[in-house]
């Protein structure tokens, strides 16, 4: 179909004021929080699961990719059409809170709603949304949804997928269907936890139907510093082993400490060598005790200074800082690539040191922040993209890096997605028959290959033999 049709057909779904097409607003949605980039033809924003259906139907019949787009905070590539095609936005009209059924504490949302727009609804009620990715300002739960996406009290309440219940799905052929519901078990195949993670290249999610939970009603956070890195990551695996379960458990190294108490400057001792935040929550009723333990384990690993949040202010401090980690890092130089690997949390001294040599081996500095209690590391690289050879350096670091995860026994991302980014990477972890298992998932869900075409998964005929992490 030629693309003036297409627009036209486009513009009988949604009215011809919801199409975008001007080159500033196609260069606008070529990108994401990575340097991947590849322009749409068109942009479409749609408001119902209806309109949502017929663009479906349209791409599908005309082979068009389509790729759907929440605010596009993704460190993978997963919103960029590296193919063209049509670009779905959800954030400007599917952006309601539909349901919030606190005696049965769900709530149904449309994808384009804000996480912290929902967090701060539910607030109202004394209720929360666990999952809390450290774009949650941005980021959307559609997004959340399709990046399956984590965050620091993961560690204790676990990732999006142990919060999404069910949802309403648009597939690649403009079915529409539902999967999933507001109980805990329900009956058939476990079709949303397929879907949650697939990176919309498997259908649209237009509704979401989601767990909350009560506000704790105590918390206390305490931050420890270290004069070695090792210090601290025996220090998580030492109150892993106790069997305490703190809310918390995140890691910063020596270089992000400096960032952040460059930009934020609230205290930080910038010659420490890492620094661990740690929460507890729950009822108030033993939390000084627990607190207690943890100041114990600390100390006894070397910990030079462990100080519990005094008050909010001092909590909210800790929290901005830690969240704004790797804005403040970026600053260091032009630009930086988030890394994202997992490793069983006891193999985070290793894991850490092998990455320190891979920086100096590839002669590019590294920043660690990472969710400790999960084992999930994000080494920050930093570079100028300008610099051909040191780009060149960083693609292979970087590649590096998440051989030494798998080869410790973790995995090639811990929550931001294979994307384009890691399509090199995967045969790291799966076997061509685990690859091929995947396909055949894809071919089931979208034979054609329309939904978000060139991410997570590739058919065969498209298999990429490079080796190294694809950043720009
Ligand atoms: C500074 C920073 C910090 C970050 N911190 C974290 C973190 O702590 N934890 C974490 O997990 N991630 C983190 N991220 C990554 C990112 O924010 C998350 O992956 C987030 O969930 C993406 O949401 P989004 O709305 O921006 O989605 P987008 O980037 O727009 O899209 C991401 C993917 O979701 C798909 N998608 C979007 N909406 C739908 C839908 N309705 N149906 C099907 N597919 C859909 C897109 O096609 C794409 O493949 C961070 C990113 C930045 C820039």
């Amino acid at each position: 179909m030629e693309k003036k049709q297409l627009l036209q057909k486009l513009a009988e779904i949604v009215g011809k004021d919801d199409i975008r097409t001007s080159e500033m607003q196609l260069q606008e949605y070529s990108y994401d929080a990575s340097l991947i980039k590849g322009k749409p033809d068109c942009i479409v924003i749609p408001e119902s699961t209806l309109e949502v259906s017929r663009i479906a139907r349209l791409a599908h019949e005309n082979h068009v990719p389509l790729i759907v787009r929440g605010t596009g905070s993704s460190l993978s590539g997963g919103p960029v059409p590296v193919r063209g095609g049509i670009v779905l936005l959800t954030t400007p009209k599917m952006n309601r809170i539909l349901e919030i059924d606190i005696p049965n504490q769900r709530v149904v949302v449309e994808p384009g709603v804000i996480t912290l727009q929902l967090k701060n609804e539910l607030a109202k009620y004394g209720y929360l949304y666990q999952p809390d990715p450290a774009s949650e300002k941005t980021s959307t739960m559609g997004g959340n949804l399709a990046e399956n996406s984590g965050g620091p009290l993961c560690f204790k309440y676990g990732v999006t997928t142990n919060h999404i219940l069910g949802a309403e799905l648009v597939l690649a052929d403009g079915e529409v269907i539902n999967v999933g519901g507001k109980s805990l078990d329900n009956p058939g195949l476990d079709l949303i936890g397929l879907v949650t993670g697939s990176e919309g290249t498997l259908a649209i999610a237009t509704k979401i139907i989601l767990r909350i939970m009560p506000k704790n009603e105590g918390v206390k956070t305490l931050l420890a510093i270290f004069d070695t890195v090792n210090d601290g990551a025996n220090t998580v695996s030492e109150i892993v082993k106790s069997g305490m379960v703190p809310s918390t458990l995140e890691m910063l190294d020596n270089l992000a400490i400096k960032a952040v108490e460059t930009f934020y400057k609230i205290g930080l001792p910038t010659d420490a060598a890492g620094l661990l935040l740690i929460e507890l929550d729950g009822l108030n009723d033993g939390l000084d005790r627990l607190a207690g333990q943890i100041i114990e384990i600390c100390k006894k690993n070397n910990a030079r200074e462990v100080s519990l949040a005094k008050n909010n202010a001092e909590r909210d401090q800790l929290w901005t800082a830690r969240k704004g980690a790797f804005g403040a890092t970026g600053r260091l130089r032009p630009n930086y690539l988030v890394n994202d690997g997992t490793v069983p949390r006891t193999k985070l001294p290793e894991t850490l040191r092998r990455v320190g040599e891979i920086g100096k081996k590839y002669n590019v500095e590294i920043a660690n922040v990472f969710h400790a209690g999960d084992g999930n590391l994000h080494p920050l690289i930093l570079f100028d993209e300008r610099d051909k050879d040191e780009l060149a350096r960083v693609h292979k670091a970087a590649f590096e890096i998440l051989q030494v995860c798998v080869e410790v026994g973790g995995t090639i991302t811990g929550e931001h997605g294979v994307g384009v980014e890691k399509l090199g990477a995967l045969s790291l972890l799966f076997s061509p028959a685990d690859l091929n298992a995947l396909r055949k998932i894809k071919r089931v869900f979208d034979p054609d290959d329309i939904l978000n075409p060139g991410k997570l998964i590739l058919m065969e005929s498209e298999s990429s033999e490079r080796k190294e992490v694809v950043y720009a």
